[in-house]
């Protein structure tokens, strides 16, 4: 059983799609493990996409990641990384199918409603990045 890092953005928390998002994990069987919202530091996006931080668009990926509220959450569940990732759709809205959270929802490369962990390394990295290891249920 795998832990994922699963994050709405802040287009997606400004568009009210937090409670569709959570549905549809629900949905698929996933467990809630702890969820909340906050705004981020420089520091934890920078650290959280640090992977990113020689891309052209990395200044501009954190100041959108900061600009407002996101909705962090911890899910539980079966291959859950690799079975969110497919949910979740893929990062160019010409590629993200219908069906899929982007596809469904999202029309921008860079404003994309929703983050998910592409790896157990990087869920783990996550998960610690934004919440208390006491607090997870
Ligand atoms: P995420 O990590 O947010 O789940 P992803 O794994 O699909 O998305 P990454 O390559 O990790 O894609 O990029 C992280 C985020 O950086 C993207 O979701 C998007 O918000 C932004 N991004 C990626 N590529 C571009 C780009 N070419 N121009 C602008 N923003 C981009
Ligand atoms: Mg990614």
């Amino acid at each position: 059983i795998q832990r994922t890092f699963i994050m709405v953005k802040p287009d997606g928390v400004k568009r009210g799609l937090i409670g569709e998002i959570i549905k549809r994990f629900e949905q698929k069987g996933f467990t809630l493990l702890n969820a909340e919202l906050m705004t981020i530091s420089r520091e934890k996006a920078e650290y959280h996409y640090m992977e990113l931080q020689d891309k052209p668009f990395f200044g501009e990926l954190v100041d959108f990641i900061t600009s407002d509220s996101v909705f962090a959450m911890v899910w539980e569940g079966e291959n859950i990384i690799e079975v969110s990732r497919s949910m979740i759709g893929k990062t160019s809205p010409l590629e993200a199918l219908p069906g899929t959270i982007r596809g469904d929802f999202a029309c921008s490369k860079a404003e994309n409603v929703i983050h998910g962990s592409d790896s157990l390394l990087s869920a783990e990295r996550e998960i610690a990045n934004f919440f208390d290891p006491l607090s997870i249920r």
